[in-house]
């Protein structure tokens, strides 16, 4: 296993971390709770074949997943990084914060955790966070030793993120970025110069590379077995990613993923580039490129086009057409088509002077018809 610096003061991590969501739960709805017979072998393998750093959540697995991750690695506890999250939405008044994250540490068996983040943020959610004070509640909290680093975790556009960021408080970030979505790529870059550290979550965008199977694996010059490695290969061979959340629900599955993650790790910066110039022709083969840089979002009926176009490449760029259908429909982007106005005050400013209403019109007949 490979290791690397976490943020310009953080602990040397493993290049591939454990993200919790998804272990091994038993029974339904509300009962719902972690199968402590499969979580805890599954975590010391983990353990034993070198990843030394470990993701939950609040609310995963009806908020028991924090339980297992303690009792799994409560004897090596000083030899491995914690990391939680929290969303804004569970701080509404004074006193919320620390209940909760006492609440978290007793539940995990731990005094401190390494690495706690404001979860899922995006613009409105910072906005309550601050609000509510939450910046200060885990400034506190790193003050007293209950954490160690603050964090967050992200999902809206780029340059929010670089908002969230300039606020000062944070060291390192949680954010969406593989093959087929890097529209973080760019403000990753900025903000890991600045000494944030960056982990990386959906480095095979939930599945759906590995789904690609032996032609996906054949748009690329690469010497990856498998479109996992490949995934793999192209996520941590960014300088400006410290390491990559990988959600692993059996033993098996973790032997592979250390395997894959220690050839991954190998990867040089030629490599690379040939991998970012494959996609720069691949999207330029579909004639729509989009880098997501969010600068036409200034759409007086709230269209973020770039939403649209991201979906639209994964079929035509990589011929997900089902898949991308399915987030297509999901996301009700169908309506939220029609409900442009062709004013055009969002292809004024975009850099790659897309016909943003036209194509927004082509792509909501591309999946319905
Ligand atoms: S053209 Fe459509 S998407 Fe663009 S700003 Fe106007 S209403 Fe919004
Ligand atoms: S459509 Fe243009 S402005 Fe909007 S995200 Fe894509 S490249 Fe940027």
């Amino acid at each position: 296993m490979q290791y690397k610096q976490f943020g310009k003061n953080g602990p040397m991590v493993s290049r591939l971390g454990f993200g919790c969501m998804r272990l091994p739960a038993v029974g339904e709805g509300e009962n719902r709770r972690c199968d402590d017979e499969r979580c805890i072998p599954i975590l010391r393998r983990a353990y034993e074949l070198g990843i030394n750093f470990f993701d939950t959540a609040w609310g995963y697995t009806n908020r028991d997943n924090p339980r297992i991750m303690g009792k799994a690695l409560h004897d090596v506890r000083d030899k491995v990084y914690f990391s939680s999250k929290l969303p804004p939405s569970e701080v509404q008044q004074p006193g919320d914060f620390r209940r909760k994250l006492e609440h978290s540490l007793k539940l995990m068996d731990t005094d401190y955790l390494d690495f706690y983040h404001m979860h899922a943020l995006n613009a409105g959610k910072w906005e309550h966070a601050k609000a509510v004070e939450m910046d200060k509640d885990m400034i506190r909290a790193r003050d007293e030793g209950l954490i160690r680093h603050i964090s967050f975790s992200f999902h809206d556009a780029p340059r929010v993120m670089v908002n969230i960021a300039d606020s000062g408080i944070f060291d390192t970030l949680l954010c969406q970025y593989n093959l087929i979505d890097q529209s973080n790529e760019e403000v990753m870059g900025i903000l890991a110069g600045r000494g944030m550290g960056i982990m990386v979550m959906g480095p095979i965008a939930g599945g759906m590379i590995t789904s690609g199977g032996e032609d996906f694996l054949r748009l690329y010059d690469t010497p990856a077995k498998t479109p996992q490695e490949l995934a793999l290969r192209f996520v941590l061979g960014y300088d400006a990613v410290t390491l990559a959340l990988s959600g692993m629900q059996s033993v098996e599955m973790v032997e592979q993923n250390v395997a894959i993650a220690e050839a991954a790790a190998s990867v040089t910066p030629e490599e690379r580039e040939g991998y970012k110039a494959a996609n720069d022709n691949l999207r330029q083969l579909s004639g729509l490129y989009c880098s997501g840089c969010a600068y036409c979002n200034v759409c007086p009926v709230e269209i973020k086009p770039q939403q649209h176009f991201k979906i639209y490449n994964r079929a035509r760029v990589w011929g997900f057409f089902e898949a991308a259908k399915k987030d297509y429909l999901q996301s009700e982007l169908d309506k939220e088509a029609e409900k442009c106005l062709g004013c055009g005050a969002c292809a004024a400013e975009c850099p790659q002077f897309i016909d943003i209403p036209r194509r927004l019109r082509e792509i909501r007949v591309y999946f319905c018809g």
